[in-house]
């Protein structure tokens, strides 16, 4: 069990929150939208148990963007640093950014979605993961 509250926050440090619950899974989108806002190749978030993330510090800081077709992306403003996505049909449930967290969160990515828009320039690793080509099913 890892230590409660998991503790993060954004790159320039005006953005610290905590999340008072284990994180429920991990994994890793390699869609066009995560390339994008993160520059690289493939972006790895938790699920975390609807409403247990608390802002800590500067919620003055925290923006949304909501791309045309997918969950609105939290960041901070002040830096940029991607922080979690939203999903705007089921309140608190939010896919928080593992990079974000300081320290471990203990949760490991399971799986791979959308790895039909793979970028052409990272192969996708030899680890083992279910592969979808399209978003994961609910389940997975
Ligand atoms: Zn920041
Ligand atoms: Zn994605």
């Amino acid at each position: 069990m890892p230590e409660l509250p998991l503790t993060g926050g954004c790159l320039c440090g005006g953005v610290r929150f905590e999340v008072t619950e284990p994180l429920v899974s991990a994994s890793y989108c390699h869609c066009t939208r995560c390339q994008r806002r993160t520059g690289t190749a493939a972006s790895a978030q938790a699920r975390i148990v609807p409403g247990s993330l608390r802002i800590s510090a500067g919620e003055e800081l925290v923006r949304e963007f909501q791309p045309p077709d997918g969950f609105p992306k939290v960041f901070c403003s002040r830096c940029g640093s991607a922080l979690w996505s939203r999903n705007p049909d089921v309140a608190d449930a939010l896919g928080v950014r593992l990079g974000a967290f300081d320290g471990d969160p203990e949760v490991r990515p399971r799986s791979r979605q959308f790895v039909a828009y793979a970028a052409a320039w990272e192969p996708i690793p030899d680890d083992g993961l279910p592969r979808y080509p399209e978003r994961r099913p609910p389940d997975a």
